[in-house]
């Protein structure tokens, strides 16, 4: 038996059958979600004698799924051996699809990735071609991989905008009142799937693998394209009632009579957010502003040029702008601070790769407008994952829905 049926419902209908079947998957979990133990510990755990916690590891052991890692040193008597899942044995499959690249890979069971492809082009449309070209792309990568999609245990897939979880519906992209989009793109891969908000799930991906040391209320602000914040209590994700929080760039801040994305009109993201940038870069230049971004009639410009113009072309009107945005920036997140008096604030996102232009103006603001014992409390650290932070949050979060009870 594969990991993947091991942790699934039995098959086998008697009351034997199933308790032994419930014992197996409960030691599998245990050596997923705590790491690597002894036959004592396990047995202790989980209040199981010695000798059945040996036979079902001893079948473990026959199917592949633990490895043994050799005897442990101790101050004397017979040493115990020490089991460890076997970390070939099951995979997780992350996704993020952004509005024009999509970023995709494959981790095994100790979080380390066997394959990933950042940015890859794709151009996100709310069409039916569009969503079986990303099933066709998902699949034509596992099938490129290394991997038997059969030890994949499942797939996260973030979406930017209105995610329910719980049902699996995303309402910005790809919608159907019918079924929820995870039954449907589940039908296209033959795997089990999970929706996230993008933002929640790079929020996720900065606890388990990036920034965060031992912090456990953290707000993670997405200051990209537009603008979110993943939210953490005690160390788990906030959902809200259907999972729609976070939607920090949609509150009407501003009477400036300009349409945000969502139709609303002067939400924060009007005024501080990549799409607000490129429409405050185009104005300067009418206004007769000089740059060293040379701009085209025709040409896309996106927020990630002009970024980069304050980077490395150390362009004055690029650094001045995202400098003016990222000062605004700081005054409103005060406001999330004085209400959630988080451990930290962690500043992802494209913006966060202006390092201190960005960083300096929104401390600085912090400082200035929120309280001053709130401030005094938090730390402020800037994402360290980069682009493989939402693949990497999709990752682990496939990894703790499998440890979930509930994982089906
Ligand atoms: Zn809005």
């Amino acid at each position: 038996m594969n990991l993947k049926d091991l942790l699934d419902v039995s098959k086998d209908n008697s009351l034997s059958g199933q308790k032994w079947h419930m014992l197996r998957q409960s030691i599998v979990k245990r050596l997923l979600s705590a790491g690597n133990a002894t036959i004592a510990e396990i047995s202790s755990e989980l209040q199981s004698s010695v000798p059945t916690v040996t036979k079902a590891v001893n079948e473990l052991l026959q199917e592949g799924n633990v490895v043994d890692m050799g005897k442990i040193t101790n101050s004397g008597g017979r040493r115990p051996s020490l089991y460890s899942i076997n970390p070939t044995c099951a995979f997780f499959l992350g996704v993020e699809v952004g509005r024009t690249h999509m970023s995709i890979g494959l981790q095994d069971i100790k979080n380390e990735f066997i394959s990933l492809d950042l940015r890859v082009p794709f151009a996100l449309k709310n069409s039916q071609e569009s969503l079986l070209e990303f099933c066709a792309l998902i699949n034509n990568y596992i099938e490129e991989s290394s991997v038997e999609k059969k030890l994949i245990v499942g797939i996260c897939i973030n979406f930017s905008g209105r995610i329910n979880s719980m049902e699996g519906f995303s309402y910005n992209y790809f919608f159907s009142e019918n079924r929820p989009l995870t039954e449907i793109i589940s039908e296209q891969l033959g795997l089990p799937v999970h929706l996230e908000n993008d933002t929640r799930a790079m929020a996720f991906g900065e606890y388990c693998e990036g920034v965060v040391d031992d912090e456990q209320n953290i707000i993670f602000l997405n200051y990209s394209w537009g603008v979110a914040i993943g939210i953490m209590t005690d160390g788990k994700l906030y959902y809200g009632k259907s999972g729609y929080s976070g939607e920090f760039g949609h509150s009407t801040l501003f009477e400036n009579e300009i349409i945000c994305q969502c139709g609303k009109l002067g939400c924060l993201e009007t005024e501080i957010s990549g799409w607000s940038l490129v429409r405050q870069f185009k104005e300067a230049l009418k206004e007769g502003k000089h740059s060293k971004i040379e701009l085209n009639e025709n040409e896309d410009l996106q927020h990630l040029d002009i970024i980069s113009g304050a980077i490395n072309l150390e362009d004055s009107l690029c650094i001045e702008l995202v400098t003016r945005q990222s000062e605004k920036m700081g005054r409103y997140l005060s406001i999330l601070l004085n209400i959630f008096n988080p451990d930290l604030l962690v500043i992802g996102g494209d913006f966060s790769q202006l390092g201190d232009f960005a960083l300096l103006p929104i401390q600085s603001a912090l400082k200035k407008h929120s309280l001053g014992l709130v401030n005094r409390d938090m730390k402020l650290k800037k994402s360290t994952l980069g682009h493989r932070v939402g693949v990497i949050g999709a990752c682990c979060i496939v990894k703790e829905k499998m440890l979930s009870p509930f994982f089906k």
